[in-house]
């Protein structure tokens, strides 16, 4: 496995505080049961799925409790065993915000009983591969939550696999502990997905403060003898690790703003999914847990824990310790992109990699917003290349145009431009809430222009039913005409026959 540093510097971006030396100084806690899981019929990208379970039913660790019944879908299981209390909608955290959706309840009975028969092999067939990837519940676990198999079907060939160990983001810890203590199983999925991608060329990318996970991954690459694979160490800088600027920074491409990376050749994908990947191929294991991080000072014991999907939030803080003094908010994600969460019964899902309980000193306090003085320091530490100062003016006259010319769209949500400005304004909260009126703005435009369209045909349609209308009367005139031309010359053909013939008669007379 061939180690290089790239020779292109990240654009913008900012340096943080790590805070993450709390998290990592123990091994991933591994064995936690909860009481009870609430599982969301979607925690994915894409249609829900459908549930195969009734109430009062007892279910086994492993078993699947609602199917992917779409392509872009993925199975949900029971990660644990115990008895369906409800089918029922609940508040549950998604990528960006919380959303209500149905679940399915079970109270666990601390068996932790597994399905006899899980380990289903692996198919020969590729096509089959990926349905056994969907059935198996692999979503990407980097955040995005988009299923595995879908993205392991692309419609551009791939040039380049990238497995996204770079984990930039503050507090953030589960990766780099997975790539210490996985690295050869984490080598292992990327190698799996290399294949079913059949992509010449596998990059994993991580982070340079991060020499132990660095090491490991590289001893694994060796040991695997496979000559495609390279290590790539990035600099440390917040947001790196986002898929565009990750395919710029190792390719040099930069991905065009109406385009994902997949579709000019480059798949990335999270070191924890290529775990997930593995633990689904060489043990039939089924996505049934996560790391996730449990960090902050309002924490008594922050740590890595290898969680069951669906654990309620408060039961893993407990795991951990429970709360210590006085935690001001709860945050789902990092510090950055992360968001607050009103209470922690909501469940851990697929895409939950970060929970941070913070006290005051931890979260900003002064939203005291001053004019923007024209400083530039957004302009520069943003890793979109946008122009927040502008994009800002725009969104709060509300103009759609100059918002699509300054590329709100581009706008990733990283917060950088908020933790510089020096006025305090909450752009990247302003950019979030425009990004929802212009998509409403968009669809208007859309509903209206196809509106439009649509009366457009139906008037075309009328014009030309008059047209042919008018063409059939006048058809049916010249036939009239044509009858009555034809009845006028037979008559006066009758009356001269028959004067002929009176003639005729005369003469013999
Ligand atoms: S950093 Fe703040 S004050 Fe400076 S230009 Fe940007 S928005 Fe204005
Ligand atoms: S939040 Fe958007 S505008 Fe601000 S720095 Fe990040 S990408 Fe740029």
């Amino acid at each position: 496995m061939l180690e290089y540093t790239p020779d292109r510097r990240p654009t913008g971006g900012l340096r943080l505080p790590a805070h993450k030396e709390a998290s990592t100084a123990q091994p991933i806690a591994r064995g936690f049961v909860p009481g009870t899981l609430i599982l969301a019929l979607q925690q994915h990208q894409g249609p829900p799925t459908t549930p195969v379970v009734r109430r009062g039913e007892r279910v086994l660790k492993g078993q699947v409790v609602a199917r992917a019944r779409a392509l872009r879908s993925a199975a949900v299981h029971a990660s644990t065993s115990g008895h369906v209390r409800a089918i029922e909608d609940r508040l549950v955290p998604s990528v960006h915000a919380i959303h209500r959706t149905r679940c399915i309840v079970i109270d666990a009975d601390g068996e932790d009983e597994t399905r006899p028969g899980s380990g289903a092999a692996w198919p020969k067939d590729p096509e089959e591969q990926l349905e056994h990837i969907r059935d198996g519940g692999i979503v990407g676990l980097g955040g995005g939550v988009f299923p595995t198999a879908e993205k392991l079907r692309p419609h551009t060939p791939c040039k380049v696999l990238i497995v996204n160990g770079v984990e930039c983001e503050p507090y953030i810890s589960c990766d780099d502990m997975l790539m210490r203590e996985a690295a050869a199983e984490i080598i292992d999925g990327a190698l799996i997905m290399r294949d079913l991608l059949a992509a010449p060329e596998c990059i994993v990318a991580v982070e340079r403060d991060k020499p132990q996970a660095i090491e490991a991954l590289l001893e694994a690459g060796r040991a695997s003898g496979d000559a495609s694979l390279k290590l790539a160490d990035i600099p440390t800088v917040y947001p790196t690790g986002g898929e565009r600027q990750l395919v710029e920074m190792l390719t040099g491409e930069e991905v065009p703003s109406t385009h994902y990376p997949s579709e000019i050749g480059y798949i990335c994908q999270n070191v924890g999914t290529a775990y997930a990947l593995h633990r689904l191929v060489r043990a039939g294991e089924p996505l049934l847990s996560r790391v996730v991080t449990v960090a902050g000072e309002g924490i008594a014991r922050p740590q890595n824990v290898e969680t069951p999907i669906g654990t309620p939030i408060g039961e893993l803080i407990e795991f951990c310790g429970g709360y210590v003094g006085d935690v001001d908010r709860l945050i789902l994600g990092g510090s950055m992109m992360g968001y607050a969460l009103p209470n922690d019964e909501m469940p851990i899902t697929k895409g939950s990699n970060c929970l941070i309980a913070a006290v005051r000193r931890e979260v900003r306090q002064d939203f005291s917003e001053r004019f923007c003085i024209r400083c530039g320091n957004c302009a520069t530490a943003c890793p979109a290349r946008l122009l927040p100062q502008e994009l800002l003016r725009a969104a709060r006259d509300n103009d759609h145009a100059l918002l699509d010319e300054f590329g709100l769209n581009d706008c990733i949500e990283c917060g950088c431009c908020d933790v510089i400005c020096p006025s305090h304004i909450p752009l990247t909260e302003v950019f979030r809430n425009a990004k929802f009126a212009h998509a409403r703005y968009q669809r208007q435009e859309v509903f209206s222009a196809e509106t439009q369209q649509r009366f457009k045909r139906h008037e075309e349609r009328k014009r030309a039913n008059v047209q042919r209308g008018k063409a059939r009367q006048d058809h049916l005139r010249h036939e009239v005409e044509t009858d009555e031309a034809a009845r006028q010359k037979a008559i006066e053909a009758a009356i001269k026959r028959a004067r002929q013939r009176r003639g005729n008669d005369s003469d013999a007379e």
